[in-house]
């Protein structure tokens, strides 16, 4: 029986010689199948297509939150922190935020639920952090509060400041959706318009968070080791450097949105 075995040893060799060459064609099926596209490279500056695009006047869906539950507790914060305890404003700032949280839900069910907030350096206290608008990840913009209603999402400016939260894990992932990277630029553009906000007066979380030396409304009396900054354990990033730089390229080419 020994030529059976000799068989089976040389069909075995030509498969495996058979199997191991591959045509350009294999190798192009392989890459298919197993490597995953390249990810856009996102330019450092204003993308020409973002410039491009024709201003929509943004569409606010409201999705209040029970502000009305929290006026006691929002008296006591402006009033700890700004020494000013209204809670109504007309706004001449803005914030610009990213959620880190991936979806709309989420971040709502958060500012219901509440959660422990800075007293500056006399601890923390139970309360409940909030913004007027929020962009979801394609685009639509939520509104939480009233644009006359001081909200407490951007700790430093929340006396004279707007807050705009973008949906979004990171830069990253915001920069990659050009829908609600154009909507927040639509947003921003609007309430300058009805606010008579200044380009100028649009801020960065993370301008926000270096203080006064950067954002000269920056107020805090309720800090007296950080009066003018926030703790280094509490700097922010958001919404990023260069979706700032977008932002700013954007509105020195087109200014205010149109008269409406
Ligand atoms: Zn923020």
């Amino acid at each position: 029986m020994r030529w059976w075995r000799l068989t089976l040893w040389i069909a075995a060799w030509f498969m495996t010689t058979a199997q191991t060459t591959y045509t350009d064609e294999d190798i192009k099926a392989m890459k298919a199948r197993y490597e995953r596209p390249p990810r856009p490279v996102l330019s450092a500056d204003l993308p020409r297509k973002l410039l491009e695009r024709k201003y929509e006047a943004p569409r606010l869906v409201e999705w209040m939150l029970p502000y009305q539950d929290w006026e006691e507790e929002y008296h006591q914060y402006f009033q700890r922190h700004y020494r000013d305890p209204r809670l109504t404003f007309k706004p001449s700032a803005i914030v610009m935020h990213y959620t880190v949280t991936p979806d709309a839900f989420s971040v709502r069910n958060m500012f219901l639920r509440g959660c422990k907030m800075s007293a500056g350096d006399k601890g923390t206290v139970f309360g409940h952090v909030s913004v007027q608008l929020m962009i979801g990840p394609s685009g639509n913009v939520y509104q939480l509060l009233p644009l006359d209603r001081r909200c407490t999402g951007a700790y430093g400016v929340n006396h004279v400041a707007l807050s705009i939260e973008m949906v979004a894990r990171n830069e990253a992932e915001l920069l990659s959706r050009p829908d609600q990277v154009f909507s927040s630029f639509c947003l921003v553009r609007s309430l300058m318009r009805q606010f008579d906000i200044p380009a100028n007066k649009v801020y960065a979380h993370y301008e926000v968070s270096a203080g006064r030396s950067v954002v000269s409304e920056y107020t805090d009396y309720a800090d007296d080791t950080y009066p003018d900054r926030y703790p280094p354990a509490s700097a922010r990033t958001d919404p990023g450097k260069t979706y700032m730089r977008w932002l700013r390229q954007y509105l020195a080419r087109v200014g205010p949105a149109p008269q409406e």
